[in-house]
């Protein structure tokens, strides 16, 4: 274990969660808060699914399924299939193990309590012991507004596989919902503050977005320290890249820098973007180079200790 202190990530699903199980290796569980995006929960067959929360809470509790990145491991879709003999529409598929998630998540909530109690103890029950903090208790949801008109994000990503072109993203709600509790207490309370590799429009901003959070990153003394999600300017899973392209952005770690310029002292890249590292630099921003592919516990673990030293390093102020 490091002293690395507390440490505040601010998590998508996979690309957070493959950085999170290094974290987890290096920092004490009780000095790790995550803050996950709720804003692509949505309702299936009646039941509220949060699909970033439930990718923290398995890879935490050692139960996320490696290959497809989502559910859980050897987790059977009988549920669902028979479902589908009702309705055609299953696209959005649930495995029978994360079925009882979903079901008590949703019978917990419609009993009046929130979702960031829930969750608490879904992780107790699982035995975790980071802290999972749902970014709101509200309801936020990303709409992707595209050339085939407006879709919620899971319709976009899941049922028509990201494939329509994208005009703008927006997010609903998230002007009158609140950051859940503890979540600007555990930014302001961070020794570092970590953006993790997820999708910087559908992941991080609506967490950014929530009243109060990006100013308590933006005025911590802390280092903030994000990871770049693409290699080679291209994402290892996912659409962050024809995001940026569709929103004018030419994918690299630039537009990246460009979107968290205010809140930004290190980041972490690719080797194979390093040729963007002498731009990077001119912004002010400490830059490591890494095999930034977390494809095993290991890589996790070693890119998770880089952004612990160049946190560390952050905290001696840049020769001029
Ligand atoms: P989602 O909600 O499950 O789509 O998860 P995120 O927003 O957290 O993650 C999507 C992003 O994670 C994509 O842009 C990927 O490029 C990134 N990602 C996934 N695995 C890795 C990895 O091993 N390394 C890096 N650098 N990025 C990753
Ligand atoms: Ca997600």
């Amino acid at each position: 274990m490091s002293r690395a202190g507390r440490v505040a990530l601010l998590a998508g699903g996979v690309g957070a969660a493959r950085l999170l199980r290094g974290l987890a290796a290096l920092v004490r569980p009780t000095d790790l808060t995550v803050v996950v995006n709720t804003a692509d929960d949505d309702v299936f067959h009646g039941l509220h699914v949060s699909p970033d929360v439930d990718t923290i809470l398995y890879t935490l509790a050692g139960l996320s399924d490696p290959g497809r990145g989502w559910g859980i491991r050897d987790d059977s879709f009988r549920a669902i299939e028979a479902l589908a003999r009702y309705r055609g529409d299953t696209w959005f598929r649930l495995g029978d193990r994360d079925l009882a998630t979903h079901l008590f998540r949703t019978e917990e909530l419609r009993a009046g309590r929130l979702l960031s109690e829930v969750t608490a103890d879904q992780a107790r029950a699982l035995g975790v012991k980071v802290r999972v903090l749902p970014m709101s208790d509200g309801r936020v949801r990303t709409i992707i507004e595209t050339a085939q008109g407006r879709l919620s994000f899971q319709e976009y990503l899941v049922r028509e596989r990201a494939k329509p072109v994208v005009k703008s993203i927006r997010y609903e709600g998230i002007r009158t919902a609140e950051p859940a509790p503890g979540v600007l207490a555990a930014i302001e309370q961070a020794d570092i503050v970590v953006i993790a590799p997820s999708n910087p429009f559908v992941s991080i901003a609506p967490i950014l977005g929530l009243t109060g959070v990006r100013a308590a990153v933006r005025r911590t003394s802390a280092p903030v320290v994000a990871v770049s999600p693409l290699i080679g300017g291209r994402p290892v899973k996912g659409p962050a890249d024809r995001m940026m392209r569709a929103l004018g952005m030419k994918p690299s770690p630039l537009p990246l820098a460009e979107l968290y310029k205010d809140l930004l002292d290190g980041l972490v890249i690719d080797r194979a973007d390093r040729s963007h590292v002498p731009a990077l630099e001119g912004r002010g921003l400490r830059v490591t180079t890494t095999n930034t592919l977390m494809n095993t516990p290991v890589r996790s673990t070693a890119v998770a200790r880089e952004v612990l030293s160049l946190a560390d390093a952050a905290r001696t102020p840049l020769a001029s």
